[in-house]
């Protein structure tokens, strides 16, 4: 019984599903958001390795609240992101770079 069921659903279902009128599959869809692949900054500028004397360059991975900004945000990758977080602890240490900010 149950197998002659589901057989009479099927077909039933089917015309519902092709009178309803078909819908654009997303106009917007690729205007709203382009991905584009995150490139590590450190490796663009082939610098080899990341100095903390070098702290306008440090600088730019932080926000202006003094953190530091995460991988998935910078895109750089895991080695140079490490460098980094090494070079802005030093700076913050010698009072190049603030521990943090406050919130205007
Ligand atoms: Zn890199």
């Amino acid at each position: 019984m149950s197998e002659e069921i589901k057989t009479n659903a099927a077909p039933a279902a089917a015309p519902a599903a092709a009178a309803r009128p078909e819908r654009p599959a997303r106009p917007f869809a690729k205007k709203r958001f382009e991905s584009r692949r995150k490139v590590c900054k450190v490796c663009a500028e082939k610098i080899e390795n990341v100095d903390y004397k070098n702290f306008q360059f440090v600088k730019s991975f932080t926000m202006e609240s003094g953190k530091i900004l995460s991988r998935r945000i910078t895109g750089t990758c895991a080695k140079h992101q490490r460098q980094i977080t090494k070079a802005i602890k030093r700076d913050r240490n010698l009072a190049i770079l603030p521990y943090s900010l406050p919130k205007k």
